[in-house]
């Protein structure tokens, strides 16, 4: 199986990519978000929980993400792969998925860090906010938050993976087109080597 992590800030277009990506390759697709979105709509008590942080731009802690991820995880075991949007956010997140995928001789393969400035990525939320009916994509304070939890507490994954020779970063300022042609020029070099 083949595991590929979409990484960057809110609004850097990992969503987007992943549509496209996950379409070509019809690996399975987990993105952390969309589940706590479900779960909120469904008002579940993992959902009650989940808003209170995802309200506050925070991020949901580590020990009800990874639970959530792993029964997620476990149900595709027959899938050529995953793709993983939105998750690992954390360093305790992101050895957890290796211990998890370790124990069945997988990995993480490819991780594609799409970047953005922040000035974009704000005015970019801002926008979406507008038809996404994401509470934490209207308020510019909360945006700013989250983006502040990204600096702080995940970014800094990327010299974890730069270290494992799986980072790939992408100028996530392009159209969406050019974008998807740098994911699968980094997909194809994985493949190939
Ligand atoms: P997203 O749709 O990826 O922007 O996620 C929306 C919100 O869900 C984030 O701002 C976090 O509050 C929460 N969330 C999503 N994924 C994670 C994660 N891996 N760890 C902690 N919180 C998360």
């Amino acid at each position: 199986m083949m595991h590929i992590v979409l990484f960057g800030p809110p609004g850097a277009g990992k969503g987007t990519q992943a549509g496209l990506l996950k379409e070509r390759l019809r690996f399975a697709y987990i993105a952390t978000g969309d589940l706590f979105r479900q779960h909120m709509k469904e008002q579940t008590e993992l959902g009650r929980l989940a808003q209170t942080y995802i309200d506050r731009g925070d991020l949901v802690p580590d020990e009800v993400t990874i639970e959530m991820l792993k029964n997620e995880v476990n149900k595709f075991s027959g899938a050529p792969g995953i793709i993983f949007d939105g998750f690992p956010r954390t360093t305790v997140q992101a050895e957890a998925l290796e211990k998890m995928l370790g124990e069945n001789g997988e990995k993480i393969n490819l991780v594609l860090a799409l970047e953005v400035p922040e000035d974009v990525l704000i005015q970019r939320i801002l926008n979406r906010g507008k038809t996404s009916g994401r509470s934490d994509d209207t308020d510019r304070k909360t945006i700013i938050k989250r983006l502040k939890k990204y600096k702080e507490v995940t970014e800094p994954l990327k010299d974890y993976y730069r270290k494992k020779e799986v980072l790939h970063v992408i100028d996530g300022l392009q159209d969406i087109e050019a974008v998807h042609r740098d994911i699968l020029q980094a997909l194809e070099k994985t493949v190939g080597r």
